[in-house]
């Protein structure tokens, strides 16, 4: 990501952490700072696909909201201490149109908790990543200690990303001891690392320090502006998966908790089965009545009455509209019985888009059959050769 950071007189906020000061040169960021850390995550996730993501401390959850685009998360989960910030813009997590449309492949579910993170719970146990997006410089020192052994020792998730200001760059801003009202303190890199390195020691992870917001030319030796740490559990522990002592430790409050369609559950994959099929023995229909409109056209309707389910080839179907789309050639092909067109199971099988949904015949067979009708011997999809409202002439 492209980042830059220039002195500007005195315009606006910078990294929504400081009031306007008229008149004085402050710095912006450009993405802002908030935004940097939010695609920070966001690479992350997009580089290890983690299944299940907590965010503590999600405020307002503009992280999450960003997150459950990703299709690799199975569970999604903000926890703060501040119910009302949760609630603000829960709305924006929930399922819209578009997901119940296209469903994701995978099930998601996303879940907001009243709580603290420097509190036990069984739920956030077994997590791939766990982020600390500007918290730890919220905690007082008595919660300070406990978050280590919480986060760390109990959730003991795979990966934890934790992020906080760099004092040494608040000199270039203007008149800023704390750089928000509610920090019990902002440590400069030595101070950060120094607590990291012990934290990572003490629970059997790694630790790697990055940062984000470069200083401006000249101001180099001030470090970025937010600093980052990057723990990974030590591979040893993370085989060994972590037990509570106690199975049923639910100390958080649920404010939210939604689940997302997916092609898991039966009544979206028939859905999308469904959506592929159908227009698919429409479209292969049209072609057969149009062949029988050519000249010369042969087909079915020139079949005797009652071939049976003979799977006879279909001499006026025109293939190209399925040969572009899969590879239908090998599979058995559409044929008429009396004033019925139908399409084998295993044609259908072989769209592209069908396969991964169904596998197999028996499956495409067990998902479809309470919503078309199928032939005597359950092997294809019949419709009528002609609408009953068609003018056949
Ligand atoms: N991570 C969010 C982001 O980057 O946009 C919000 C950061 S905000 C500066 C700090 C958040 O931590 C606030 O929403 C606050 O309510 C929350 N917080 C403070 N102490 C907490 C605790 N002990 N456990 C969980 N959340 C806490």
């Amino acid at each position: 990501m492209e980042e830059n950071s220039v002195l500007v007189k005195c315009s606006g906020m910078v990294d929504g952490n400081f009031e306007e000061v008229l008149g004085k040169e402050v710095i912006k960021f450009n993405p802002p700072l908030y935004r940097q850390r939010y695609q920070y995550i966001k690479d992350l996730v997009e580089l290890h696909k983690p299944k299940k993501v907590a965010d503590l401390g999600c405020g307002d959850t503009s992280l999450l909201w960003i997150l459950k685009f990703h299709k690799c998360i199975e569970l999604l989960v903000g926890v703060d201490t501040d119910e009302d910030k949760l609630r603000w813009k829960e709305y924006k997590l929930s399922p819209v149109s578009g997901d119940y449309i296209k469903p994701r492949e995978l099930t998601m579910t996303v879940t907001l908790y009243h709580g603290s993170a420097v509190e036990r719970d069984s739920r956030l146990l077994g997590f791939d990543l766990i982020t600390c997006i500007e918290l730890i410089e919220h905690l007082d020192s008595k919660d300070l200690a406990k978050f280590p052994e919480v986060v760390f020792g109990f959730f003991s998730p795979a990966m934890i990303v934790i992020s906080t200001p760099n004092s040494e760059f608040n000199p270039l801003f203007p008149v800023v001891n704390l750089r928000d009202s509610d920090h019990k303190f902002e440590w400069n890199r030595l101070q950060f690392q120094t607590w990291a390195l012990d934290v990572a020691r003490l629970y059997s992870y790694s630790v790697e320090f990055s940062g984000l917001g470069k200083p401006p030319a000249g101001a180099e030796s001030v470090g970025y502006c937010t600093q980052i740490g990057i723990f990974r559990k030590n591979r040893a522990e993370a085989a060994e998966p972590r037990v509570p002592e106690q199975p049923s430790e639910h100390v958080y409050k649920v404010v939210y908790t939604v689940t997302y369609p997916s092609l898991q559950q039966r009544k979206y994959r028939q859905c999308a089965v469904l959506s592929e099929v159908i227009p698919e023995v429409y479209a292969m229909r049209r072609e057969h009545l149009r062949g029988r409109q050519q000249p010369g056209g042969a087909c079915c309707g020139d079949l005797p009455e009652d071939t049976g389910y003979s799977q006879a080839p279909f001499e006026c179907y025109e293939p190209g509209l399925l040969v572009e789309k899969g590879s239908p050639e090998k599979t058995p092909k559409p044929f008429c019985v009396g004033n019925k067109f139908c399409v084998p199971l295993e044609r259908l099988l072989a769209l592209p888009r069908v396969k991964p949904l169904c596998v197999n015949v028996e499956t495409l067979r067990a998902l479809i059959a309470d919503r078309v009708t199928l032939s005597s011997d359950g092997s294809a999809v019949e419709v009528a050769v002609h609408d009953e409202d068609e003018d056949e002439d």
